[in-house]
């Protein structure tokens, strides 16, 4: 019998509780081989695919060298992107819900410097956040790290790549020699190897090869040359799978575009996300699609960088990758959870190379299935419609005021009603469509908190 219950770890109760009610009861390959030695406070350089389940390892190792009483930072996970930190702390904050009075603060670039000066002064006892950001404010005096006990880069591959080198090392001189230090990366290059044998002590190399949610993924390869081709194959694809949420991945920014237009031009619900977008932007398309009034995101692999959207339908690969490991974390975002999922891919004669990497990555023979006809009717449309509304925490508005306006006042059936989001100054809620407009008209004519509210039906 395989001994992977999280309970064969020796985690504090609350811990184990959580991870009891989360539905956690086996450690993933990742948590079952780093765990114990991670838990003894060892150094220890984690490799596995997307979905492994690294966060939770190097979660509960943080949470476990948690000293809550003493209310100085005591961790620092360094991450890649604003979204990513966001699920990391998200994730930190559901583990630690059974310890009370944990501060988890995530500082992250692209986003305004004086709430983070704030919340910084009311003082945190886990930072999440991106390198460049987190220096700055060390720089400036605002953190310190002399009590720092666990620091974590996550995803470091991704954050070189990005460009965090400097600051990454700038971060790590700060921290206090003594200490635990945890690395994940999805590859390991010359420079990782470099970095990671600076950082670290004797660690602990944890290597797990994939995820068994890939095999829950069925892959079509299709052979085609011209983007006219890859246009018409694209639709032929959606009008057939009709998949409710799906990703189309570009290469290129300017790709990216190019698809958007044409899928729009041929009326379908799409939104792009890219790099060059703001801040504002990005979180209102990913709002959207998340909440699916939109049923297509078209991204660069950089966008969609923690992408926090599960059980997607179908992942499209406009053009092949030119890594293999990107092509797996592309296609690992469908068929999540044991949900089947489908992957589409494009490629074209002078991709051979690409296509004899992913088969030798993958172990898999590619061979060209032939694309279906397209079928007659119209583009599906999202089932989704949000409504924006121009009240957020400022105004202390909460998902409570708008549901209690939609079911009590409206009388709309609560299942009807999907995600809420409530942002600093605005809130989204997407209903179903035919309920959109009396939706919009109580959500008007309503008031929350005692003050009447804007609300417009996003497009
Ligand atoms: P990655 O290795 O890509 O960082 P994550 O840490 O984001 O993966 O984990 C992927 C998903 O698996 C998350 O939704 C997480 O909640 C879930 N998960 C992690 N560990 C377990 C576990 N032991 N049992 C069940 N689900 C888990
Ligand atoms: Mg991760």
């Amino acid at each position: 019998m395989v001994t992977d219950s999280f309970k064969s770890l020796p985690l504090r109760n609350e811990l184990l509780t959580t991870l009891d009610t989360l539905g956690y009861t086996q450690m993933t390959a990742i948590q079952a081989q780093s765990l114990p030695t991670l838990l003894e406070g060892k150094d220890v350089i984690g490799q596995g695919k997307t979905g492994s389940g690294k966060t939770a390892t190097f979660s509960l190792a943080l949470l476990s060298n948690l000293n809550v009483q003493r209310f100085r930072v005591q961790s620092l996970v360094l991450c890649p992107t604003r979204e990513l930190a966001d699920q990391v702390a998200k994730e930190i904050r559901t583990l630690a819900r059974g310890i009370h009075n944990i501060k988890v603060l995530t500082l992250c670039g692209g986003m305004p410097m004086g709430p983070q000066i704030g919340s910084l002064e009311h003082g945190a006892h886990i930072l999440v956040g991106t390198p460049g950001r987190i220096l700055d404010h060390l720089s400036k005096g605002r953190i310190d790290l002399s009590e720092l006990n666990t620091l974590v880069l996550d995803e470091a591959d991704r954050m070189l790549e990005m460009g965090f080198q400097e600051a990454l090392d700038a971060v790590i001189e700060q921290a206090p020699k003594q200490r635990q230090t945890l690395l994940f990366s999805a590859t390991f290059p010359k420079q990782i190897e470099a970095i990671a044998s600076r950082i670290t002590q004797s660690p602990l190399m944890v290597k797990v090869e994939s995820t068994h949610q890939t095999t829950t993924i069925e892959q079509t390869f299709f052979k085609l040359e011209s983007t006219q081709e890859r246009d018409d194959a694209l639709e032929a694809l959606l009008l057939t799978h009709r998949p409710q949420s799906s990703v189309v991945f570009c290469n290129t920014k300017k790709e990216v575009m190019n698809v958007t237009d044409e899928l729009l031009h041929r009326g379908f619900s799409v939104v792009e996300l890219h790099g060059d977008m703001e801040q504002r932007e990005r979180d209102q398309a990913l709002t959207m699609f998340a909440n699916k009034s939109i049923s297509i995101l078209v991204a660069t692999d950089v966008a969609a960088r923690g992408l926090d959207v599960e059980n997607l339908d179908a992942v499209f690969n406009f053009e092949l990758s030119r890594d293999p490991e990107v092509h797996v974390h592309r296609i690992g975002r469908t068929g999540r959870a044991g949900a089947k999922g489908q992957a589409f891919s494009f490629y074209s004669e002078k991709d051979g190379y690409r296509v004899a990497l992913i088969e030798e990555y993958m172990d898999i023979e590619i061979s060209p299935k032939a694309l279906p006809s397209k079928p007659s009717g119209e583009p599906y449309q999202a089932a989704m419609t949000t409504i924006q509304i121009l009240g957020g925490k400022k105004m202390k508005v909460r998902a409570g005021d708008i549901l209690g306006a939609l079911t009590k006042t409206a009388g709309i059936d609560g299942k009807r009603i999907g995600k809420i989001n409530i942002l600093a100054m605005v809130s989204y809620v997407a209903v179903e469509n035919d309920v959109a407009k009396v939706a919009l008209k109580q959500l008007q004519m309503g008031k929350v908190k005692g003050k009447a509210l804007k609300a417009r039906i996003m497009k």
